[in-house]
Order: C-alpha cells, then sequence, then structure tokens
C-alpha cells in the first residue's frame, strides 16, 4: 500500500492551522485550527470531509498539547500520526535564511539550523520548531519536512538581495533581503503560466499576493529575481497593519524627539501602522464601503495603498525587461475588484488593463481579467499555500524512497 497523506502544519505562535490532504487527488480529509494558545479559551476547530464541523474548547497551554489534540481528532476519523496512509508532515517554517532553498527533510542538523536563525526571525521560527519537535516526538519514523517561506527567493541576484549598507556589519548579521510568502508566490506564478498554457521557464509573471501581509514578486521562467519583503516581512507594500517602504530616519527621529524604545519602533510599524494606521480598519472590504460614503481617511488609506501598488509594478516592469502577467492573489488580490482596478489604473503604458466585467465577476478560480487586446495578461489566482507545501512535502518523500 503506497501512504499517501500529508499533514501539512502551519504554527504560528499561538495558533495551529493543519490540513490533511491526499495527494492522489488533492482531497482535503481534515482541515482544522487551534487558535489562542497559551491565552484564555484556546479553541479546536476541526472540518472532515464530510464537512460535519466539530468545534471544542481546549486546555491548549502550549504548542505540545494543541497538537496532541488535533492528532486526537484526526485519530477520530481513522487518520492519526500513526495511520499506515500518512506519508509525511509538511511544515511551514518562515525563516530558512540562505541554508534552505529547497524543502528539507528534518534531522537534528537541520533543526539546529532552524533554531540559529532564530535572531532574524524570533517572532515565527520558535513556533515553526515547536510544531516539528512534537509532530516528531509523537511518530519519529514519520518523515517531517521543513517547507521554507524564503527559500522560493534564494534566487534573487546579490544585487538585488544585498542592502546597500556596510558590507562587514550585513554579513556580520546575516543581514539582507529574504523576501517571505514564497510558497504562495511559487505556486501563483506556476499557476499563471498553467492558466496562459505555457511552462513557467518561458514566461516572466509579477505576483501581487496581497492579503493582510502582503508582498510583490518578479518572476522571470520560473525563478524570483525581486521581491518586496526584506530582512523581516516589514519591506515594501502597505498591509493590514504594517508600514512596508519607510525611510528608517522616522525611526530615528521618533526615538530622539518622542524618546521611542526600539520595541516601542517595532510595534508602531508592524502594528499601528499600514491600513489600520491611516484609516483604523485594515479589512478591505470596510475601507472599500466607508469610501463610498466619502470617508476621506479611508479614501486616502485606498489611494496610498494603490499608488504603492502602481509603483512597485512599474518598478518590476523594469526589473524583468518584458512581463506577460500580473498576477492578483491572497485576501484582498482574490476580492477587492475596486484594489484591482486601481492598481492598474493609468498603466497601460505598461501593457496594462482589465476588462471591467471579468474584474468584478465573482468566481474561486483562477482567470484572466484583462482585455482581449492587452500587452500584459492580468490574472486572479487563488493561492493554495497548503497544497502547495504538500505537494513539495510529497515529492521530496517520495523521491527519497523511490
Ligand atoms: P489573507 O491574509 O490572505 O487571509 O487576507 C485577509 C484580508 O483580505 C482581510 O484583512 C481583508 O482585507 C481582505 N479580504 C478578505 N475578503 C475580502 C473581500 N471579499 N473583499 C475585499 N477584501 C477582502
Amino acid at each position: 500500500m503506497t501512504a499517501r497523506h500529508v499533514l501539512v502544519l502551519n504554527c504560528g505562535s499561538s495558533s495551529v492551522k493543519y490540513q490533511l490532504l491526499d495527494m492522489a487527488d488533492h482531497t482535503r480529509l481534515a482541515v482544522g485550527l487551534v487558535e489562542r494558545i497559551g491565552e484564555a479559551a484556546p479553541r479546536l476547530t476541526h472540518t472532515p470531509a464530510d464537512g460535519a464541523r466539530r468545534e471544542r474548547a481546549l486546555a491548549a497551554p502550549d504548542h505540545e498539547s494543541a497538537l496532541k489534540a488535533l492528532a486526537a481528532e484526526l485519530a477520530a476519523d481513522g487518520l492519526g500520526f500513526d495511520s499506515p496512509h500518512l506519508a509525511a508532515v509538511g511544515h511551514r517554517v518562515v525563516h530558512g535564511g540562505r541554508a534552505f532553498t529547497r524543502p528539507t527533510v528534518v534531522d537534528d542538523a537541520v533543526l539546529a539550523e532552524i533554531e540559529r536563525l532564530v535572531p532574524v526571525a524570533p517572532l515565527h521560527n520558535p513556533a515553526n520548531l515547536g510544531g516539528i519537535r512534537v509532530a516528531r516526538a509523537m511518530n519519529p519514523g514519520l518523515p517531517q519536512v521543513a517547507v521554507f517561506d524564503t527559500a522560493f527567493h534564494t534566487t534573487m541576484p546579490e544585487h538585488a538581495a544585498r542592502y546597500a549598507i556596510d558590507v562587514a556589519t550585513a554579513d556580520a548579521h546575516r543581514i539582507r533581503r529574504y523576501g517571505f510568502h514564497g510558497t504562495s508566490h511559487a505556486y501563483v506564478s506556476r499557476r499563471t503560466a498553467e492558466l496562459l498554457g505555457k511552462e513557467p521557464s518561458e514566461v516572466n509573471v509579477i505576483v501581487l499576493h496581497l492579503g493582510n501581509g502582503a508582498s510583490a514578486s518578479a518572476v522571470a521562467g520560473g525563478r524570483c529575481v525581486e521581491t518586496s519583503m526584506g530582512l523581516t516581512p516589514l519591506e515594501g507594500l502597505v498591509m493590514g497593519t504594517r508600514s512596508g517602504d519607510i525611510d528608517p530616519g522616522v525611526v530615528f527621529h521618533l526615538a530622539r524627539v518622542a524618546g521611542l524604545s526600539v520595541d516601542e519602533a517595532d510595534t508602531l510599524l508592524n502594528r499601528r501602522s499600514g491600513l489600520v494606521g491611516l484609516c483604523g480598519d485594515n479589512d478591505m472590504r470596510e475601507i472599500v464601503r466607508r469610501m463610498d460614503e466619502g470617508d476621506d481617511a479611508a479614501r486616502l488609506a485606498f489611494a496610498i495603498y494603490t499608488h504603492r501598488l502602481r509603483k512597485y509594478l512599474g518598478a518590476y516592469t523594469a526589473v524583468l525587461g518584458h512581463v506577460d502577467a500580473v498576477a492578483f492573489t491572497a485576501g484582498v488580490g482574490e476580492n477587492s475588484a475596486p484594489v484591482r482596478r486601481a492598481a492598474v489604473a493609468g498603466l497601460e503604458v505598461l501593457g496594462l488593463a482589465v476588462d471591467e466585467e471579468l474584474n468584478v465577476e465573482r468566481a474561486s478560480t483562477a482567470r484572466l481579467i484583462s482585455p482581449q487586446y492587452a500587452r500584459v495578461a492580468v490574472a486572479v489566482v487563488p493561492t493554495d499555500e497548503e497544497l502547495e507545501i504538500a505537494t513539495q512535502t510529497y515529492a521530496l518523500v517520495t523521491a527519497a524512497n523511490g
């Protein structure tokens, strides 16, 4: 019997998201979430293949009890960690530094390297590591695969990855542009090529991953050559709560004139900036609704957000030289017709336009929304990071076994 199931785990600081996929046909055998781990009233939500959702309160003070609880839910459906159908567990790991350029089977050395990267990803890597350790202990014989958010961006050339700062300082502290959301950029750029009926190697694509976090990437022939996030996920586009690009002098200025500490500046730029900082809301639906009612703060927030998108589309067109497609993805990119319209407005000179009828159509499948005459295809491509993690995990363990 071939084991064809892959469990995908995405461990955040206070939550664990999971999906069990059958790689024969990509069906979801279970989808679930443990949230508020270590906080008041943790909860588990588990939806098996028949759609009959189960919810319960948990005593989940840490990731270990959260993983044990989700394992018990899977076991109740006959799909636990010891199921003979389970081929591997695929873990989302946020930071892989320069060491990890591809998905990697976890052993002690790999764990140690992920641990070494904690200083550059203090919020994410510890939770990811915790998840791997617990899953490993639950079934030591089962392959655990780490799939890194940064891996897709490791093909960026040095001139795109380096900051123009003192080289010795940068090297001593591993300061460079790593990029994030790589699993999504990889999946969406490949799906966009498919939508155009081409191989990834034949097309240049700009991917706009616009969720609560947001990033752009320029992908040339299937390889990432530039992306908007940097050492941390703070750089680049305007996001739900993050500023994106900003003069670092703002931080020095605030330290001098307002006595802001490093942690306070971090909180300001990561949690109280972006759309929330500009207008108090980070949900694009709410911002568009307020804008339609004539709310000036919402209108300005939307204008700043979409102005940044147009700047990046121009810049990445210059980086790529020739663009075949622009793909919108994630919560805002997949759902907000006003954002897509404003992002390409006035960029006819770059060959960019949307067909308004196609743009406002609601659909959950990958589709083109540019007019037939447009030089550059504009696509809406729902991202599927879990499927991508499962696919990479399964490919690795089946290659290793066969
Ligand atoms: P994500 O991080 O990909 O889950 O995206 C979350 C964000 O997507 C939310 O904060 C909203 O701003 C946005 N979003 C979700 N659904 C919609 C929608 N129907 N229309 C516009 N924006 C949406």
